[in-house]
């Protein structure tokens, strides 16, 4: 169906960084699909896990026990200090289990018509529960009657969640993205973080993170909350944990963790062999290959190098990131942006109409970077100069 307006390319193979189309011309993929690849295409790790794995054993149930299933589980609870997880096979989902376990906890609790706080211009997914959650009203308009439940605030403002802990009894939970992707790479005060911890804790609601676009090393630490130091009682991953493999992740701590129980939930592809093997694949090669440090570091230099090349611009009105997530935003809509940089042979993606996004593989090296600089510092200055 027409859910998609697509560029005039189709891709045919990649490897690392690069993308070759059907006519056999090469892109620097600076948006690894949306945030999914990682370790870049074709990476031996990725291929060695599903090719084994699919000769092995691809899919059994969730009636049985799944020894890979348990190996990612152990180790992703592990490095992101959580108890336990529950496999789905995408963000929507992930996020759909995080909603589910908010709402059971509370009336376990005796809250019979618990809310969830969300943010505006947050990105949760298109099921109907997660775009109900999703501040932004393109995303929900002509699906209502949107699923209840949600009371909304703005991003980055501790008074407004101040206020609505004291108007609204029901509110037992906080779904939030540590950084806002879909919603123009936006970047909150530094101690947001420890403060909505330190809310959560006292008004006994569950800090849910939504990290399917900031998890797995891309804002330089393998999940953004460990920049603040704190801990979500729930936090959910997709993207790239299967760097393009379909797999989704909701973790719990503490009391959250126990909260489902057999028959609560369920999945019938979630937290499969393959999946998760692929899963396990990815996250060992971030650990191993030190890429979330890579990303910390190219990304700083991204940043600098963008600074550097676009300071002075007319027309330029913010570079901001952290990691390999960055955004630059323009004082006008830019989407054409994207057409002329493939045409120059870069992929790059135009968010919250002006803002570029850039979240390249967490390989790239130095070089890469200078090259992508290059190209699309000089597109910028030609768009703003001839807009
Ligand atoms: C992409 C994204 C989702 C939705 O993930 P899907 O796999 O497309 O369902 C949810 N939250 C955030 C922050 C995202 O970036």
């Amino acid at each position: 169906m027409a859910t998609y307006n697509r560029l005039p390319v189709t891709f045919d193979r990649g490897e690392g960084v690069w993308l070759w189309d059907t006519n056999g011309k090469r892109y620097l993929d600076a948006l690894s699909g949306i945030a999914v690849c990682g370790l870049g295409h074709a990476h031996p790790a990725v291929r060695d896990a599903l090719c084994e794995q699919a000769g092995r054993l691809i899919h059994t149930s969730n009636i049985y026990g799944v020894a890979e299933q348990e190996r990612l589980g152990a180790l992703l609870t592990e490095q992101a200090g959580m108890d336990r997880v529950f496999f789905a096979n995408s963000g929507a989902e992930a996020n759909e289990a995080a909603i589910k376990l908010a709402r059971l906890h509370a009336h376990r609790r005796g809250i019979e018509n618990p809310a969830i706080l969300v943010a505006e211009h947050s990105f949760h997914g298109r099921t109907l529960a997660t775009l109900s959650a999703t501040g932004n009203r393109k995303v929900q308009a002509g699906f209502e009657p949107l699923v209840q439940g949600f009371v909304r605030v703005p991003y980055d403002d501790l008074d407004a969640i101040e206020t609505a802990a004291t108007n609204r009894p029901n509110i037992v939970a906080i779904l939030i993205e540590p950084i806002q992707g879909e919603g123009g790479i936006r970047l909150p005060s530094d101690d947001y973080l420890v403060r909505l911890r330190e809310i959560c804790d006292r008004s006994g609601w569950l800090l849910m993170l939504d990290e399917i676009q900031t998890g797995m090393g891309r804002t330089g630490r393998l999940f953004a909350f460990q920049h603040a130091g704190i801990q979500p009682d729930v936090v959910t991953l997709a993207k790239g944990l299967g760097n393009g493999m379909p797999i989704g992740a909701c973790l719990a701590r503490g009391a959250a963790a126990e909260v489902f129980s057999p028959g609560s939930h369920g999945s019938t592809f979630g937290g499969n062999p393959l999946a998760c093997r692929v899963g396990r694949a990815v996250l060992e090669t971030l650990i191993d290959e030190n890429l979330t440090e890579n990303a910390a570091a190219q990304g700083a230099y991204l940043l600098d190098s963008l600074r550097a090349a676009l300071g002075e611009t007319h027309g330029l009105v913010e570079i901001r990131g952290r990691g390999l997530m960055v955004g630059i935003e323009l004082d006008r809509p830019c989407g054409e942006l994207v057409g002329r940089a493939l045409d120059a042979g870069l992929l790059i993606n135009v968010t919250a109409e002006r803002v570029i996004r850039l979240l390249p593989p967490l390989i790239i090296d130095r070089a890469q970077i200078d090259e992508l600089v290059a190209t699309l510092t000089g597109l910028i200055h030609g768009f703003l100069g001839d807009a």
